[in-house]
């Protein structure tokens, strides 16, 4: 089966609706040029979704959340719950972002929550893995992409082709250093193997890569053979950056 590439940029804490506005702008001008055999989605802060919602409303980019509660309603100060994402047309949500990991502490079993949260909600979780530079170096890598994963799979088996997975090396996210192709190809295909064992339908799993991903790289990343498109930080915010990655896309798909 081939997969249709996504490109998903990640705003993380970044915009305002000036800023947006123009932003979304630039981008719904630039993606038919872009080409349509990828798909495109922005994953924005929480406050901005009905704004965005707005902006994109009919067209071919789609919307995401970067978080999500693992309740759906309740006492839960500060929590954003998967159908109030759902309310506000968001069709993505990341779950296990390695910062939420680092800075908030969310565990596996929590991200798995989070991914069955997202799932009831009718909400595709992009659910990030990603080893850091520490474990890369001991020869970590594949047993802690491979623990995060199993954690989503053990709890979310029954509907697991729903998801898209993100692999995200923590060492190459926001630093400017990239994996090389053959580096993330490499932890992809052990990704796909890890799917493949779960269900019979784990070839409709996009895995995307992410990690410093820019115009210039995104090609021969998104040519390697388990690499279902992109999940874009820094150069998400630059929507001549972001088209070019996503016109990568659909040429790769050409
Ligand atoms: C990310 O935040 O998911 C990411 C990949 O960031 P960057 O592209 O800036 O490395």
């Amino acid at each position: 089966m081939t997969r249709k590439k996504l490109i998903a940029g990640n705003w993380k804490m970044n915009g305002s609706l000036e800023a947006n506005q123009a932003l979304v702008r630039d981008l719904l001008a630039g993606l038919p040029q872009a080409g349509s055999r990828a798909d495109a989605a922005c994953c924005v802060p929480a406050p901005y979704l009905a704004q965005v919602q707005q902006l994109t409303q009919g067209s071919a980019l789609a919307l995401g959340a970067q978080d999500v509660s693992v309740h759906a309603a309740g006492a839960y100060t500060g929590e954003v719950s998967a159908p109030m994402l759902r309310e506000f047309g968001a069709r993505y949500a990341i779950v296990g972002h390695s910062e939420r990991r680092q800075y908030h502490g969310e565990t596996d079993a929590q991200v798995a929550d989070k991914a069955k949260a997202a799932l009831a909600a009718g909400i595709t979780p992009i659910v990030c893995v990603g080893e850091t530079l520490a474990e890369r170096e001991s020869g970590q890598t594949e047993a802690v992409v491979k623990r995060q994963l199993a954690a989503v799979i053990h709890v979310n088996g029954h509907c697991i082709s729903e998801i898209v997975v993100a692999y995200e090396p923590v060492w190459a996210i926001g630093t400017g250093k990239t994996a090389t192709p053959e580096q993330a190809q490499q932890v992809h295909a052990v990704l796909r193997a890890q799917l493949h064992a779960a269900s019979s339908r784990d070839d409709r799993v996009r895995i995307l890569y992410g990690g410093s991903m820019n115009a210039a790289n995104a090609a021969s990343l998104l040519a390697q053979p388990d690499i279902d498109g992109g999940l874009i930080g820094g150069a998400s915010l630059k929507a001549a950056d972001f088209l070019q990655i996503i016109a990568a896309a659909s040429a790769a798909a050409a």
